[in-house]
């Protein structure tokens, strides 16, 4: 099964998102309820590997964590794959993000060492943007960059498994972990 750690979205940070993802021309726009912060990618796993990482983050011990944003951008603008709001690495993320990874890998999972690019997808763009459509995003970034999505403090940590569709991924919570 495809697994994944990451912070959910609230209810009203999500809205807010949601009306950012309003003024993306192109691309395919996160549903609501898939909005989330990923924190260790853990990828294709047997279930008794799952398991395994269940009973590891269920000893996680960690702070709540004040979740920020930065303006809507393309991640990776060489190859855009997807527009994104990115998550200021703060100390106690970082934190985080360590204790999640140490857990999985306790678990006897190996994790590839990747760097942490904290951020939450908001459109996920199928192939190149043509020009006209790479002229029409950097309008709404340039537009949009200074529009609010307000802090909020994460309080718990959820694993996911993702089911992968065509029409696009399904997540499944298979538990949360409390932070505090
Ligand atoms: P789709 O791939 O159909 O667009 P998705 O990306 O939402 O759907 P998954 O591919 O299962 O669903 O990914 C779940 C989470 O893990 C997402 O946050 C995704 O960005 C992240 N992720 C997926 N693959 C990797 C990877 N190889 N390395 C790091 N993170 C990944
Ligand atoms: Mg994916």
């Amino acid at each position: 099964m495809r697994l994944f750690v990451a912070i959910r979205m609230p209810e009203e940070t999500a809205a807010a998102i949601a009306r950012l993802q309003d003024e993306v021309p192109i691309g395919r726009p996160v549903p609501k309820e898939n909005l989330h912060l990923t924190l260790a990618f853990v990828d294709e796993r047997r279930p008794d590997e799952a398991e395994a990482a269940h009973e590891a983050l269920e000893g996680l011990r960690a702070a709540p964590v004040e979740i920020a944003f930065g303006g809507m951008t393309v991640l990776d603008p060489a190859r855009p794959q997807a527009v994104v709001l990115p998550v200021p690495e703060t100390p106690a993320l970082e934190v985080l993000h360590r204790a999640v990874m140490s857990a999985v890998r306790r678990a006897g999972i190996d994790l590839p060492r990747r760097r942490f690019r904290p951020h939450v997808t908001l459109v996920r763009l199928a192939g190149r943007p043509t020009p006209d459509e790479e002229a029409r995003l950097a309008r709404v970034l340039g537009r949009t960059s200074q529009s609010p999505v307000w802090p909020f403090t994460a309080r718990e940590v959820v694993l996911f498994r993702s089911h992968l569709r065509r029409e696009g991924a399904v997540y499944e919570e298979l538990a949360a972990y409390p932070l505090g």
